[in-house]
């Protein structure tokens, strides 16, 4: 049974644990915190994530609520500009949580895997090995070695920075982040947009809990001119409570084929993105589906880690410009924003979700043809 070392116990880390382990191979995962705790907000998956997360046997149909579309504010008025449908072109659907909750639904499917271990408060220190074997040093200090390393360690990777790679860069805005209850009429995630800022608020559960995002620029992070835009979003963040800001950073696209050690990166490590597209998780969650499927049978896993990257590189420019193209969008200033609100406002709701098609109606086997591996 080939083994794999895994470094990062967070979304991508533990789908990748889980897919491989479901594709016959034994699984370490070592995580630097030493408990698992209730870190992060809201979280949006659409059916893109869903569809993987079903085919691991993830059962998150209980956990969230739905959501079916994305309502489009102006941020000042609080003018309906326009509703984008969420759910797929086959009708599967979207759901919102807490990622703490996701990550608990997570480790649950995992725990249940006798082929994974975890291993807390063991933060990954350095590396070696060489093409066809890697071996890990966690603080402790603790060997391993494997025949692969998951770099599933988040946008400040270790192990990106024990290969060299730059650092993130400041994408030069920050995240309010709050937990309110005022319970929104409708199960829409509600999108105030504004000149170089906007703000995003959803339920979270069936009692009512919401996230609320306010995204403002680096320079300025405060509230500024939202703290006096639609008066419901203004009494929401009056009764919300601050989880903190979060500075949002980037990284360009980290991909390991061809390197001296069998490394794969997933999730934040590989392509941290500004949640603008609300896709960070779900690209985490189709990285490990596609690299289990790639690594499935593979005789040769240095073709098979290349066969991942291939897959998953134009996904991941196609994502990463629509998430650039929000962020433009959804911050233009007045008189650029009218404009921009009459061309949404003419488009159906069926038209604005074609838009986002191939983003949501991709599924779990697009990842691994056409090679036949799934
Ligand atoms: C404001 C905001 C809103 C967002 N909203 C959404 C959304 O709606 N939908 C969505 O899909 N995404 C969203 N995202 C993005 C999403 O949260 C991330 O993309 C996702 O959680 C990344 O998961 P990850 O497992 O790759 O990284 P992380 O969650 O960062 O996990 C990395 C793990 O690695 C561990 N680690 C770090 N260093 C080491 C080391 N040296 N050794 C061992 N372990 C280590 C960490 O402790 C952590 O547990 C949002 C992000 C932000 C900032």
């Amino acid at each position: 049974m080939p083994s794999a070392i895994v470094a990062g116990a967070g979304i991508a880390g533990l789908t990748a644990a889980l897919a491989l382990a479901r594709r016959g191979w034994t699984v370490r995962i070592h995580e630097r915190a030493a408990r698992l705790e209730t870190v992060g907000a809201g979280i949006q998956l659409s059916p893109n994530a869903l569809d993987v997360l079903d085919r691991l046997g993830v059962a998150v149909g209980n956990v969230g609520v739905s959501a079916d579309s994305v309502l489009l504010r102006d941020g000042p008025t609080g003018r309906r500009i326009a509703s984008v449908p969420v759910s797929s072109s086959d009708g599967r659907g979207y759901r919102v949580l807490h990622r703490a909750a996701l990550q608990r639904v997570l480790l649950d499917a995992v725990e249940a895997v006798p082929a994974v271990s975890l291993h807390l408060g063991q933060p990954l220190v350095a590396l070696s090995g060489e093409p066809t074997r890697v071996r890990a040093e966690f603080a402790g200090p603790i060997q391993d070695e494997a025949e692969l390393l998951v770099a599933a360690d988040g946008v400040r990777s270790e192990t990106a920075r024990l290969l060299g790679f730059p650092p993130p860069k400041a994408a030069g805005a920050t995240a309010l982040r709050f937990a309110a209850t005022a319970d929104p009429p409708t199960a829409a995630i509600e999108a105030w947009l504004g000149s170089r800022r906007h703000a995003v608020r959803y339920r979270i559960d069936a009692a009512g809990a919401q996230n609320l995002v306010v995204i403002v620029p680096d320079g300025d992070p405060t509230l500024g001119p939202v703290a006096r835009w639609d008066p419901r979003l203004v009494s929401c963040l009056a009764e919300g409570r601050p989880l903190g800001s979060w500075p949002l950073l980037e990284v360009e696209p980290r991909w390991r084929a061809g390197s001296a050690l069998p490394v794969a990166f997933v999730g934040d490590a590989a392509h941290a993105m500004l949640p603008y597209a609300a896709q960070g998780a779900a690209m985490a969650i189709e990285d490990a589906f596609v690299l289990a499927a790639c690594l499935a049978g593979a005789g040769d896993r240095g073709a098979a880690l290349e066969r991942y990257e291939a897959l998953r590189a134009p996904r991941l420019r196609r994502v990463l410009s629509r998430v650039a193209f929000h962020r433009r969008v959804y911050h233009l200033p007045r008189p650029l924003s009218y404009a921009r609100d009459l061309a949404l406002a003419a488009r159906s709701p069926a038209s604005l979700r074609r838009d986002l098609a191939w983003l949501y109606d991709w599924r779990a086997q697009d990842g691994a043809q056409p090679g036949g591996l799934v």
